[in-house]
Parts: C-alpha cells; structure tokens; sequence
C-alpha cells in the first residue's frame, strides 16, 4: 500500500494538474455520487491536500471529495478528455479544460461538507502527519511515551494512522533499523535516547523519501549502487524485501519475520530484543 510520502507525491501531481481550475466536467462511477456531478461541473479546484493515506479535494462550493486508494487505486493525469488503455475500472474523472484526472480502481469515495469532513471516521482520527514541517522528534517521542501508546508493540503502533500519520510497513521496518530497534519492543522498553532515536528516523526517512521518490537507505549508498548499475528497487532500503542479503553495517543475513501480526524485516545483530 503506498504510505505518507507516495500520497503526497500523487497529491502534488493532482494539484499542479487541476488546482485553480474549473471544473468543466466530472465523472462519478459510483451511482450514489452522481447526484453530486451536476453541483461540482463549473466550480473551481481550490485546493489538493494529502491527509494519511487518503486525498482531499476541495472545491470552491465549500464540498470536498475524500479518496482513499488502499491497494489498487491510482491516480493518473492525462491531456484534457484523454482515456489511456487501461483494464483498470475507472471509478472518477475530473476534467479541466487542460487536463483530466482519472481515479482507477478505488473504492473509498465520497462528497462529504465541512460538518461531514470534521467527522470523518478516518480524517478526523488521524495523528500527527511526519510530513508536516512543524512536526518535530521530541513532540512524537512524548507521544510514543504517553499512558496511550507506550506498552504497544512498535511494529504495529508506528504504522497507526491515529498515532502519527505517514508510515506503513517500508518505513517503519526501515525507521527501526536505522534507530536500532527490534521491531517487537515498546515505547515502555525504551531509553528516552533510543526513542528519540526513533522519532528521528521516522521523521528524517518519512521526509526523505517524500523527496526521494521512496528512498530510505543512506542517500550516498543509494547513489553509489545506482552508479554500479543496481535496479531502482535494489538501492531504496536497509531491510525492507533484502532477507538473506547482508546487513549494510554488519554484514549479518537480513530476516524477514512476522512481528506482531505483521511481515517485517530486520538485522537480528543491529536490532536486538
Ligand atoms: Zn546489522
């Protein structure tokens, strides 16, 4: 599933494409959207804002669309009234005039009014989000440590939306490593050094591979497998899908394990219980 950074990167698309835009024309696959069809055509792109994993899409009535991909779904832009050849089900088109956005395959959509939007069940949960700049180490850290959250398993609390927006499974199994951690400790079993730690790796490989385009391994390295000819996908992680190859610190096999309910990867030397 894509996580924070790969939302954000659509979103940025989506805006450059139709913010500030006029709607000349929208598609709804779903029959229960329709009725909204003829109250968007002529209004205006106000805004595009990634919220989690989902998608708001504000319009200059004051209603905003809520898109959240899971799985399979995919944004794609083309030239205005442009279909490519795709077997995937499109389920939303927005025309500009310019451009046309296309959802395919996403199920999770609604027109929600600002009163809806406050109340969303998964807007209105979400933590945090690691991608928003004023967000620093030390305020996660007193999260992670707060009554709440600190006798959770990491591997599945930092993946939490409602605990800090952004991370899914490559980020935190990569956050771990590179903090040192095993994936099945707890807030309560760490120093606060080592959560502060944490709070640092998540916030410093969130922001990178936002930059990136999904790299989290150290950017020199990164750089200098790519030089040697490695696949994009060979040089992004520390751990993340690398089990049976060696640790880049020390040489130790990378394990891929279930971890609290949950497939991750780690150095069982670098990350010790
Ligand atoms: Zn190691």
């Amino acid at each position: 599933m894509p996580e924070g950074p790969e939302i954000r990167r659509a979103a940025d698309e989506l805006a450059t494409a139709i913010a500030g835009q006029q709607i000349t024309k929208i598609f709804f696959a779903f029959d229960h959207l329709k009725p909204y069809a003829s109250r968007l055509q002529g209004q205006t792109v106000r805004q595009v804002t990634p919220r989690g994993k989902a998608i708001l899409t504000r319009f200059s009535n004051d209603l905003t669309l809520y898109t959240h991909n899971q799985l399979y779904g995919r944004w794609l832009i083309t030239a205005d009234g442009e279909y490519p050849d795709s077997s995937r089900q499109l389920r939303l088109a927005i025309h500009t005039g310019d451009r046309t956005a296309l959802l395919y395959s996403a199920s999770d959509i609604s027109i929600l009014n600002d009163a809806e939007l406050r109340q969303h069940p998964y807007v209105s949960r979400l933590g945090p989000d690691l991608l928003d700049p004023g967000i620093e180490a030390e305020q996660l850290a007193e999260r992670l440590s707060g009554k709440q959250y600190r006798r959770r398993c990491l591997m599945g609390l930092l993946q939490d939306q409602r605990v800090m927006a952004g991370m899914g499974n490559y980020l935190c199994c990569e956050a771990l490593h590179v903090a040192g951690i095993h994936p099945q400790q707890r807030p309560a079993d760490l120093s606060a050094n080592q959560l502060r730690r944490l709070t640092d790796s998540c916030l410093h490989l969130v922001r990178q591979s936002y930059e990136t385009g999904g790299i989290t391994n150290d950017m020199e390295r990164a750089t200098s497998l790519r030089q040697q000819g490695a696949p994009f996908e060979a040089c992004r992680f520390h751990v993340y899908r690398r089990q049976g190859m060696p640790c880049y610190r020390c040489g130790t096999d990378i394990i891929k394990d279930r971890l609290c309910g949950r497939m991750g990867y780690l150095c069982p030397t670098c990350q010790r219980q």
